[in-house]
């Protein structure tokens, strides 16, 4: 478990990573899929964050999941490494507790699902700077920075960026109504449905977040994780709470 910390301007911010790697002589490092989860990017989704508490103890404590058998478990897991980040904007999550209970950005205003490079800035005719404020550059604010740095010195295979209020999953792009060309994206797109029919009996929306919100969104964690840091499978959860399962994470693989 590390804490990171990083700050500009008077504004600091630092996040928990926990690393879960199930070491097993016979399973080489480099040959294991790496994911990275993060959970509470937007202050007022405190659900998110209990799902990163129950993933985390059914990892560390084995506990037994509804549907899934413990040994196949344990055997995936042998060839996993998985980062979790509980609560990556701890300063938003700190004023929601406060007392702002529908304030979604960081401790300074700055929503950390615009603060991406890709397309980052563009305002649709309905912005709300309550809501999306951008930030005043791209990778201005520090939590977005950590993220960023944990892409690049992690270079994980797929990424979970878990929020709530919706039921859907999605994949890029968020800043444009339509999903990357090739097979990469229809292979994304055949494990969402998958995930989607096992798990939700094919309730949630699938698809790309620009096409399936109806609405576009710019400078998004998940467009720049695709775009520039090349993360095969990139997604965007939606949870509700009577779609939360730590299955549906573990049904992934
Ligand atoms: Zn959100």
């Amino acid at each position: 478990m590390d804490t990171v910390r990083a700050g500009n301007k008077g504004y600091s911010a630092e996040m928990l990573v926990v690393t879960f790697n199930h070491v097993k002589k016979t399973v080489h490092d480099g040959s294991k899929i790496k994911i990275l989860l993060s959970f509470g990017q937007h202050g007022r989704e405190l659900i998110t964050s209990e799902l990163a508490l129950s993933l985390l103890y059914i990892l560390t404590e084995k506990r037994k999941i509804a549907g899934v058998d413990l040994s196949s478990f344990e055997k995936i897991l042998e060839h996993l490494v998985i980062k979790v980040v509980p609560i990556e904007n701890f300063n938003g999550r700190k004023r929601v507790e406060a007392g702002e209970i529908c304030d979604r950005r960081n401790g300074r205003g700055v929503d950390l699902n615009r603060n991406w490079s890709v397309d980052w800035g563009k305002k649709e005719k309905d912005y709300n700077p309550f809501e999306e404020d951008p930030g005043t550059a791209p990778f201005s604010e520090p939590e977005a920075q950590i993220m960023q740095e944990l892409s690049k010195s992690f270079k994980p295979h797929i990424w979970v960026n878990v929020h709530s209020g919706m039921e859907a999953l999605f994949m890029p792009y968020d800043h444009k109504n339509t999903t990357p060309d090739g097979a990469p994206s229809h292979l994304m797109r055949s494990v969402l449905e998958n995930v989607n029919h096992r798990n939700f009996q094919d309730s949630c929306l699938v698809g790309s977040g620009g096409g399936a919100v109806g609405y576009l969104a710019h400078g998004t964690t998940t467009d720049y994780l695709y775009d520039i840091a090349k993360v095969p499978m990139p997604f965007t959860f939606e949870v509700s709470s009577s779609v939360v399962s730590v299955a549906t994470i573990m049904n992934l693989y």
